[in-house]
């Protein structure tokens, strides 16, 4: 391997966002070095993925147009055709169908669209450069240098800072976080459920708590239960067997008996929006750039909205422009932080309402998921853009 590398974009993350960026930007003809500290993920294990994505219709196109999808397991991708909200007495019903579209979204497991990622990189022309860590970071007028302790340099036109939450790029820039803890933690595990669950994805809403129940192929289902720190405690001591029953409790049962498959995950629970989403020849993307509450499943189709952005605006760069040029990238920070922060001021809001124990805004929100239930033209909005 070459001491000093030369190359249009480097890559530091090579989680979801980072690797679909590799492959947007090999595509354009681009050159690329993609850079993490783990080992490549080439294998898929038969038991069930703990960690699921629910991808928007957007989401899926786009990674099909990149020819992703050929590498993905078919068979374990499920269709969400519908959305159940309930809140209290009253449930919103979004169904694919009342807004003539196809369908709502996918859920896929990690393990599947990881694999197929690093397969796609490995048939493209990418350097790929694992076990390293990053060492120091330098920029000359022409390029910005990453240095790795390897003792390799990579100098590029362009550094896309795709490293996750703890993003030590955004440190080495002083990029600062607006960060909320939410004191909330949320407990991931797969059950296959007694009842079929018809690929609709399913959602209670309560004070601080959300449950989610995302229909897997065949007869599974994968939980997604935020709850406070203190109750996230408490519900991890539980077997597998307990907790199963306790979602099915929370959940009133609509999936019958659940039995569980596989182990339990929990995640802490915060939103962190990084204060800039450039500098100097360098961006942010993914949860590098944000990172939002999972209740509306968006985290990482707004990290890959980050790469649809910017390898778009890139086709339109001039000739005089190189990768790292400053107006390129001011245009991409503006582009994104809008639709950032409308999906952040969205969850956080969501949050906070269902946080409130204030009887009237309870009954607010109910009568709210009433209307909405008998407003066709506004719930058919509403689908839209929950399939956007
Ligand atoms: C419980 C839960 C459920 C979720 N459900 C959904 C969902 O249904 N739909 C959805 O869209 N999103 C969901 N999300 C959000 C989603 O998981 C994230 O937004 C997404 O995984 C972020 O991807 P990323 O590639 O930006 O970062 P990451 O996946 O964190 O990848 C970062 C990469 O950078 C590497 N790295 C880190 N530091 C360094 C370094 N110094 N040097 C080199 N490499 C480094 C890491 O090894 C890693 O490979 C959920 C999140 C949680 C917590």
């Amino acid at each position: 391997m070459k001491q000093h590398i030369e190359t249009d974009v480097v890559i530091v993350g090579a989680g979801l966002v980072g690797l679909s960026a590799a492959i947007a930007f090999a595509k354009q003809g681009k050159s690329v070095v993609l850079v993490d500290a783990k080992s490549v993920m080439n294998q898929k294990t038969q038991t069930w993925d703990e960690r699921i994505y629910a991808l928007s219709p957007e989401s899926e196109t786009w990674l099909k147009s990149l020819d992703i999808w050929p590498y993905v397991e078919a068979e374990r991708v499920c269709t969400i055709d519908a959305m159940h909200v309930r809140h209290e007495s009253e449930e919103l019903v979004l169904s694919s169908s009342d807004a003539n579209l196809p369908k709502l979204g996918v859920i896929i497991e990690n393990q599947n669209l990881m694999v197929a990622l690093w397969q796609k990189i490995n048939a493209l022309d990418v350097t790929v450069v694992t076990e390293v860590n990053c060492v120091k970071l330098e920029n000359t007028q022409q390029a910005v240098i990453l240095s790795l302790d390897n003792n390799q340099q990579v100098s590029a036109k362009l550094l896309l800072a795709a490293d996750g939450i703890h993003s030590w790029v955004r440190q080495q820039t002083n990029i600062g976080v607006q960060h909320k803890d939410f004191q909330q933690t949320a407990i991931v595990a797969n059950f296959s459920a007694e009842n079929p669950h018809r690929n609709v994805a399913r959602q209670w809403f309560s004070v601080h708590e959300t449950l989610a129940l995302l229909p897997l192929v065949g007869q599974n289902v994968s939980l997604v239960w935020a709850v406070s720190t203190e109750k996230a405690s408490e519900l991890l001591k539980l077997s597998n067997e307990d907790l199963a029953d306790a979602v099915g409790a929370k959940s009133q049962g609509v999936l019958g008996d659940l039995k569980p498959i596989g182990r339990t995950l929990s995640f802490a629970l915060h939103s962190q929006i990084a204060t800039q989403f450039v500098v100097e020849r360098l961006a942010l993307v993914g949860d590098a750039a944000h990172q939002i509450h999972p209740m509306a499943g968006q985290g990482v189709n707004l990290g890959f909205r980050d790469v649809m952005e910017l390898t778009s605006l890139a086709t339109n760069l001039h000739h005089m422009q190189d990768l790292g040029d400053a107006a390129f990238l001011r245009q991409y920070a503006r582009a994104r932080k809008t639709d950032t922060l409308a999906m952040n001021t969205l969850t956080s809001g969501l949050d906070a309402l269902f946080a409130s124990d204030s009887r009237m805004l309870k009954q607010l929100t109910n009568w709210g998921l009433r209307q909405l239930n008998h407003q066709g033209s506004v719930k058919k909005l509403l689908i839209q853009q929950v399939a956007a």
